[in-house]
Formats: structure tokens, sequence, C-alpha cells
């Protein structure tokens, strides 16, 4: 029981967080193609429109991060 209460515990603890490299986007868009319910264009590259990223749109994060051209989507999970 114990054990379980600490697995439940760290699950309802764990974020995804994300940020984009400003310097490096090419403004190329496919991140915002790919999950525009997180990626948006300003100023000719692409932001997050938001810091924690839902458990729902996790799986797009990765997806657009991994399409990146130049890698300028950075993932923080805990
Ligand atoms: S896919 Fe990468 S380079 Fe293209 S807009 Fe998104 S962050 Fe920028």
């Amino acid at each position: 029981m114990c054990l379980f209460s600490e697995i439940e515990s760290q699950k309802g603890d764990r974020f995804m967080r994300v940020k984009v490299d400003r310097d490096a986007c090419t403004g190329c868009e496919l991140c915002v193609d790919t999950c525009p319910d997180v990626f948006e264009m300003y100023e000719d590259v692409s932001r997050p429109k938001m810091k924690v990223i839902p458990e729902e749109h996790e799986d797009c994060v990765r997806e657009a991060a991994e399409g990146c051209p130049v890698e300028a989507i950075i993932i923080e999970e805990d």
C-alpha cells in the first residue's frame, strides 16, 4: 500500500515543460502544423503557448520536437 501511494504521488507530480530556442528556430512552422494546441508563431519564430504541457498534448510535443529540422524544441521532463 505504501509503495502504491508513492507511485501514485510521483505520477501526480510529474510534468513536461517545453522551450523553443529562438536563435535556432528558422520559422518553418512545422511544429505549429504538428501541434497547433501548443505551438504558435510570434515574430517569425515558434513559441509555446504554455510552459507546462497538459498530458494529452505530450505525444504531439514529442513528435514536434523530433520533427524540428534544427532541434530547436527543448523538452524537460520530471
Ligand atoms: S519546427 Fe523547429 S524550426 Fe520549425 S518553427 Fe518549429 S521550432 Fe522553429
